[in-house]
């Protein structure tokens, strides 16, 4: 295989690469993900990212936002802690005005980021380490090209991107691509167009947080996240409809079974 292949992950490359605590797991050591997510204007953003970093990969989740959405975090995720040390930050969703802010906060730790939508914007040089989570309008609004440019080539546009931010770079869509600075890719190949929902993408980012937690490396956790968030999602649409709160609640199911070999 050369530089210009693309790989997919298959169910056991994912059963060998998600998190499993083993005997003497603590929670620290399982790993702690902080997100910083949601705004007055979109605080449902917040409670979705944090649904899906909160799915039982990592030991703790920590929310870091304006007040009221911390209650409103707190009321649908009783398990989730305040602001404190963590080993993967997740920022941007809903985030409007502040995501400067918060994306700035997150990178003062040296720690990896997952950097999504409203921060995406604020990306002004190379994030080794971290993980970019942009759609096809997003990664033009970076670049300056046509999102129809970005949509009619997205293997050459995830690609240039990595190599450009010298990082992991996840473009979302009908197929999405997870390119790191080398070249390498892989496609996901598990969603399903019922996806297209408003907050799905916030659900993943949560996700490819806690999977960066728990120590996966960037390119692995983009692209594991992405695989089960694909099928978290086929899953809970069961051929119909689908809200993005139902892909964060299927996430346990799709790890137990894709753990067990089912
Ligand atoms: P966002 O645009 O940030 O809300 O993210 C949308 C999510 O839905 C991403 O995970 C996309 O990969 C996924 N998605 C969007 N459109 C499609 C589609 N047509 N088929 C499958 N997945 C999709
Ligand atoms: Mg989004």
């Amino acid at each position: 295989l050369g530089p210009a292949a693309v790989e997919a992950l298959q169910p056991g490359d994912v059963r060998a690469l998600l998190p499993r605590p083993g005997p003497d797991a603590q929670k620290y050591t399982r790993g702690v993900v902080g997100v910083r997510a949601g705004s007055a204007t979109y605080p449902g953003a917040a409670l979705l990212a944090v649904g899906g970093a909160n799915a039982g990969l990592v030991g703790m989740v920590r929310y870091v936002g304006p007040p009221e959405t911390a209650d409103r975090v707190r009321a649908h995720h009783p398990e989730v802690v305040g602001d404190g040390r963590v080993q993967a930050w997740v920022v941007g969703p809903g985030g409007g005005d502040d995501a400067e802010a918060m994306l700035r906060a997150a990178r003062a730790d040296d720690v990896p980021v997952v950097v999504d939508a409203d921060a995406l914007r604020h990306v002004d040089g190379p994030m080794p380490g971290c993980v970019l989570t942009p759609h096809a309008g997003e990664l033009a609004a970076m670049t300056g090209a046509e999102r129809s440019d970005v949509e009619a080539s997205p293997l050459a546009h995830v690609r240039d991107a990595a190599r450009r931010w010298d990082c992991v770079v996840l473009l979302k869509g009908h197929h999405t691509l997870v390119a790191d600075p080398t070249g390498r890719v892989r496609a996901t190949t598990t969603g399903v167009p019922w996806l297209a929902t408003a907050g799905a993408g916030d659900v993943l980012s949560g996700l490819v947080g806690a999977l960066l937690a728990a120590g996966l490396s960037p390119f692995d956790a983009a692209s594991v996240g992405s695989w089960v968030h694909g099928a978290a999602a086929t899953e809970a649409a069961a051929g119909g409809p689908l809200t993005a709160s139902r892909v964060a609640v299927q996430i346990p199911q799709v790890v137990r079974e894709t753990l067990s070999g089912l």
